[in-house]
């Protein structure tokens, strides 16, 4: 009887054995869907848990030109918003570049009875490389990369821009720049006449902080503060791919890149007539406007700091250099 029951007890536990074994089975073979499913499992089987945080700037990056420079300049010419952006920043100093834009936006739109929406429009107008439009598809539609941009352009021309040209939604990982503000304002409150106009400013991104404390960076904004906010919300670091041409990206990648994280920075020679042309464009023919300052910025810090980027450097100009570059990256990921 004992003998009886401990066989019986055993042929019990045999099968309870095999119905765990098949349900282990079950969910091994259905893991790989589900993290296919989720973008986690690579091509060639092993886990991938980390991600790829591609870091945009805007202005002469995701677009050929300069926001704050295209917009003023599609109401008054190209010459004549240079010559008055020179004589306000002359006057204001640079650290108040984003009052001064903003004061030349609202004179603009004054001389041209302009509304909000002309102004938007001109934002939504602005050029852009076909291959640099390329590059964000390839990385929008790679499922373990996240894009963003940290600008000091403004949040209602970069919207316009993006939303115009459907690329808004390719910045997963959200758009950190200074915020653009219309307010309604009557010249005169006893005057039921007078039509309401609509006012531009510019609040600067660092307020959101409560300002910056980087002795490098345009009060403004400070990318690194930017960029290490964003990481700080990362439960595991993802791998930094930063591409930029400016001055203020210089700070970023000396102070947050690292080694494995890389810098795609714009060298050369920007094209001479940016404000001239609009939409979508191929690769441009001539090169004759200023240098891209990031590099030149890089080098100036090495050799009066002492420090330079621990993160792999590679440069472009055409939208077709870019576009190759980072699908070398991204199919190094896949390996
Ligand atoms: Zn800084």
């Amino acid at each position: 009887m004992y003998i009886t029951h401990q066989a019986d007890f055993s042929k019990l536990e045999f099968v309870e054995k095999i119905g765990n074994a098949a349900e282990i089975l079950l969910v091994l073979s259905i893991v790989p869907t589900y993290l296919r499913y989720c973008g986690l499992w690579r091509r060639s089987g092993a886990l991938m848990m980390e991600t790829t945080l591609f870091v945009w700037d805007f202005d002469w990056t995701v677009i050929n030109c300069n926001s704050d420079e295209y917009i003023p300049a599609s109401f008054i010419g190209s010459d004549e918003m240079e010559r008055r952006l020179r004589a306000m920043i002359k006057q204001h100093g640079p650290a108040k570049w984003h009052d001064c834009v903003a004061d030349l936006i609202n004179d603009c739109m004054t001389e041209s009875k302009a509304t909000k929406q002309d102004v938007l429009n001109a934002a939504a107008s602005m050029p852009y490389l076909s291959d640099v439009r390329g590059a964000l598809e390839d990385i929008a539609n790679d499922s373990k990369c996240g894009l963003c941009i940290i600008s000091d352009g403004n949040d209602e021309f970069i919207k316009a821009f993006l939303k115009r040209n459907n690329m808004i939604d390719f910045f997963s990982r959200g758009i950190e720049t200074n915020f653009g503000i219309w307010d309604n304002n009557k010249d005169d409150d006893n005057d039921n006449t007078t039509m309401s106009k609509e006012l531009f400013s510019v609040v600067h991104q660092s307020t959101k902080y409560g300002g910056h404390s980087c002795a490098k960076c345009p009060p403004n904004l400070c990318k690194t503060q930017v960029l290490l906010d964003i990481l700080s919300k990362e439960t595991q670091r993802p791998r930094v791919v930063y591409i930029g041409d400016g001055s203020n990206d210089v700070c970023p990648a000396i102070n947050v890149l690292e080694k494995g994280d890389v810098l795609l920075a714009r060298k050369g020679n920007k094209i001479s007539n940016p404000n001239a042309l609009s939409g979508e464009q191929q690769e441009p023919s001539e090169f004759s406007g200023q240098e891209f300052p990031i590099m030149a910025t890089i080098e100036r810090r090495q050799r009066e700091d002492g420090l330079i980027p621990r993160c792999r450097i590679s440069t472009w100009n055409l939208g077709k250099e870019l576009r190759d570059l980072v699908q070398s990256i991204l199919n190094l990921s896949d390996v």
